[in-house]
């Protein structure tokens, strides 16, 4: 052994010298012959000895440099998942998309010739192990299910972890209980050796951004070892745009179109966000350089899939979201930005005379494309055809493509992200980080020097573009995060070794707030409603509303309603619309105007008069029996933002097919939700009304506020004082009215209008405040009003008690300090519940 390494050991156990099992692998001629040519080939002694003296060793490499086809077989060629070796535990490899995990155990089984049985894969819904298996490759969905039932993770000997530079929520998890199980293995190997036996991990990333691993002491005492593969990596030159093609989808088929008829051979990939995309782009250059004699697509057959159900499948499945993102095609604005005049990167055109209708052959890739087709790409393409790949981020470092010299970058890629307030996911395009583009650009200097064509403007590069993207469990509701770590059964989530670690106090918050919600118990352990919860790509707020809206037969109002509260305002307010008159003509149409608004207003207020929520449903409700084409002027004449209203439809259809999946197994409701894509709520009956504002506030229990009067007898609301300035106590405390102050309905709400007495207790959303200021008025935003028996019973179903003398009793504290303010509505799990009403 090398004793050479000029690094630190962590001192192996003595007793555990490895008893070195070498088999002898006999691979095809050619596969040993490009497996020579990889990098990483020349790191196998320098990786094994690492791996030998280390429990946890890191290694960066380009993509393609074979990190993911190779490392396993060396793993395995030292005996690593040799029955008859001292690590006769399973090799595994996890792998962020499922794509990955089965077209790589594929090519592994491939490369292992006689051995070819050894490799298997596991993903949600297939998976290739049995009890042969020494290779395992699988998504970290899959691990993190298997550590619930087998914390040690007994049947492997070495867990790799790849991607890890993509930072996704599983992968970052997934490191941090491996950080433990890999001292765990260590002390009881020491134990009890003929029992245990160490782990061994591997993280491997692409970018050299690996110090947030290396260097995080919650993950490792000491740094972690890291093998930089060195790859052979030629010159590429970059090309921006002059201007930023808004069109990307234009542009990029102009650029391509343009590449394949001035430049020299050699493939190309272009980078688009979607399968939508994808599909649309393969087919116009399908068509616009066609195959002659007989050269066709009739192998290369388009695959439909129902995108709405693969794609929630994938969702549900592994955890893993990378394959959904794909799928969520958004039109991009259809600006034009032709560009004009000389052009960048084109300098090496062809002779004059040569052909330019030579054939392209043209192969999409995306996640969810069956393996085969993506299998496609590392087949030579037809002869005398050039490679054209039109791929999402999926070819970014997941899957190297052979021989590509132009790379075509949109820019742009799809990305789960979480609305702030509200938790609910969407897929929306945005900027990549200068790291990936510049991953994409490296995509053509594989084979030798090439070409990348960047769709924006090095002026949107260096002022839009992050240096990285952020890692994924700081961009997720914090409360989401705690949820989904929960459920898999980590219930210290303050001391969790985080690769990148949410502030302490935002998580103990979100204990609490899932606390209210009654998805973690007295002790911060999950619930059985928690678990649940857990299961919608919602926050907790909403997963909780919908629940028990499935319970209590409301289900598809509820639905309507949390569209509504998570997209945001569809009222154009009084001031937008009636701009001050000049002259007498204007002031005339200012009065019509006036007048049509507030016959409106009162119509969507109908169903109650002191609630947003509800006149949002009564919005959405009447907008579902006004037929497509004449919902334009429905909008028009109803001062409704048209683009809000078709966001709410967008994500009802979202969310109600998220709660068929879920619930169908519960409740025959949400099995019959809605058969067809039209959505048709006819208006609830007044037992309803009363049902979906006690789910509204199920959702918002720690957002209630009191009348001030109607806790202290000292606080006098003078007759005449207008709405928005009568005072509210927040019944908890919360981050921003954490001193006594008060809070005040906001002017939009319908309340401001209600033109009585408000109620004495209302749920908000939100608050807002106009500036920042420590004097401006807190603002409660879309507003509910709630009995005070309905919200005691809310309160105590919740596991909150409730002060069970009416308020305003002659006994009741006078003035509300901050900690008599938590003794109304406070979460003491097992004190006596119920008692009675707070109103
Ligand atoms: P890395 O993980 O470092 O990005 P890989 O191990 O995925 O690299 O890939 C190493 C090489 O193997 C690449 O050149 C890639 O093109 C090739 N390769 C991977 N899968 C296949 C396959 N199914 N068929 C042919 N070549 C493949
Ligand atoms: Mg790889």
């Amino acid at each position: 052994l090398d004793d050479d390494l000029d690094r630190d050991y962590i001192p192996i156990n003595e007793g555990l010298q490895r008893k070195i099992v070498t088999l002898d692998v006999q691979r095809d001629d050619s596969v040993q012959k490009s497996r020579m040519q990889l990098p990483v080939f020349e790191e196998e002694h320098r990786i094994l000895e690492a791996i030998h003296h280390n429990d946890c060793v890191i290694i960066c490499g380009e993509t393609g440099s074979g990190k993911t086809t190779q490392v396993p077989q060396f793993l395995f060629e030292s005996g690593y998942g040799s029955p008859d070796s001292d690590t006769p535990g399973m090799i595994g490899i996890t792998q962020p998309r499922r794509v990955a995990a089965v077209a790589m155990a594929e090519r592994v089984g491939r490369e292992l010739g006689n051995y070819k049985k050894r490799v298997g894969h596991q993903i949600r819904f297939d998976a290739s192990v049995d009890e042969e298996t020494s290779i395992k490759f699988m998504t970290d969905g899959v691990l993190l299910r298997e550590m619930m039932s087998d914390f040690l993770l007994t049947k492997y000997s070495a867990l790799i972890i790849d991607e890890a530079h993509e930072r996704n929520i599983n992968t970052d998890i997934l490191i941090g209980m491996l950080s433990r199980v890999m001292k765990l293995r260590r002390d009881w190997s020491c134990k009890d050796p003929a029992k245990y036996r160490p782990l061994k991990l591997i993280i491997m990333s692409a970018t050299l951004r690996v110090s947030d691993f290396s260097e995080n002491k919650s993950l490792f005492s000491s740094p972690p070892p890291i093998i930089n593969v060195q790859a052979r990596q030629y010159p590429v030159s970059i090309h921006f745009n002059r201007r930023t093609a808004f069109n990307y989808n234009e542009e990029a088929f102009r650029k391509t179109c343009k590449i394949h008829s001035k430049l020299p051979p050699g493939g190309i990939l272009v980078f688009l966000t979607g399968k939508g995309e994808i599909n649309e782009m393969v087919r116009r250059l399908r068509k616009r350089f066609p195959f002659k004699r007989g050269n066709n697509y009739d192998d290369v057959a388009e695959v439909k899939v129902d995108s709405r159900n693969a794609d929630m499948e994938a969702e549900e499945v592994d955890f893993s979201v990378n394959d959904m993102i794909d799928d969520f095609s958004e039109e991009s604005s259809n600006e034009d930005d032709e560009e004009e005049g000389e052009e960048e990167g084109f300098e090496e055109t062809l002779e004059e005379g040569q052909t330019t209708e030579d054939p392209l052959y043209v192969l999409p890739l995306y996640s969810l494309l069956p393996t085969k087709e993506q299998m496609k790409i590392f087949e030579h393409p037809p002869k005398g055809a050039r490679l054209c790949v039109v791929a999402t981020n999926i070819a970014e470092t997941s899957l190297t493509i052979p021989d590509i010299r132009y790379v075509v970058d949109c820019g742009r890629s799809k990305e789960r992200t979480f609305n702030e307030a509200t938790g609910v996911q969407s897929y929306e395009i945005n900027w990549i980080s200068k790291a990936s583009a510049d991953q994409r650009a490296g995509r053509a200097g594989r084979t030798g020097p090439g070409h990348c064509y960047r769709l924006f403007s090095s002026a949107i590069y260096e002022s839009e573009f992050a240096q990285f993207s952020k890692p994924e469990i700081l961009r997720m509701p914090v409360e989401s995060v705690v949820l989904t770590m929960k459920s898999m059964g980590i219930d210290n989530i303050t001391n969790f070794p985080f690769v990148t670690p949410p502030t302490r106090d935002s998580l103990r918050k979100a204990e609490k707030l899932l606390q209210h919600l009654g998805a973690l118990d007295d002790r911060m352990i999950i619930t059985k409603l928690g678990q649940k919860m857990s299961h919608f790509p919602l926050s907790p707020r909403f997963a909780k509303m919908l629940l028990v809206a499935n319970q209590q037969g409301c289900l598809p109002y509820i639905i309507a309603v949390v569209s509504g509260l998570s997209v945001g305002d569809p009222f154009i307010s009084e001031s937008e619309i009636i701009p001050r008159g000049e002259d007498d003509d204007e002031n005339e149409w200012r009065k019509q105007q006036l007048a049509k608004f507030n016959k409106s207003r009162q119509l969507f207020t109908k169903l109650d008069k002191f609630s947003d929520g509800l006149q949002m449903l009564s919005a959405i409700c009447a907008q579902d029996h006004i037929p497509r084409a004449d919902r334009e002027k429905f909008f028009e004449d109803n001062f409704l933002r048209p683009k809000i209203m078709d966001e709410i439809v967008k994500l009802r259809k979202q969310l109600t097919y998220i709660a068929k999946v879920n619930l169908s197994k519960d409740s025959i409701a949400a099995s019959s939700l809605v058969k067809d894509e039209e959505l048709m709520l006819s208006p609830p009956t007044k037992v309803q009304v009363e049902a979906i504002k006690q789910m509204i506030t199920a959702g918002f229990i720690d957002h209630v506020a009191v009348r001030a009067d109607i806790v202290d007898k000292n606080v006098k609301i003078p007759n005449n004082a207008p709405i928005t300035a009568i005072q509210y106590l927040t019944l908890m405390p919360t981050s921003e009215s954490n001193s006594d102050r008060f809070v005040y309905i906001h002017p939009n709400s319908v309340l401001s209008k209600c033109g009585e007495l408000p109620p004495s207790y209302l749920v908000y959303q939100s608050l807002t405040t106009n500036n920042a200021s420590a004097t401006s008025k807190l603002r409660m935003r879309p507003l509910t009003d709630i009995g005070g028996r309905a919200l005691a019973n809310v309160a105590a179903s919740s596991g909150l008690i409730t002060y069970s003398k009416p308020l305003g009793h002659p006994y009741a504290p006078k003035e509300i300090s901050q900690t008599e303010r938590e003794c109304y509505v406070v979460p003491r799990m097992g004190a006596n519940i119920g008692t009675g009403g707070v109103g």
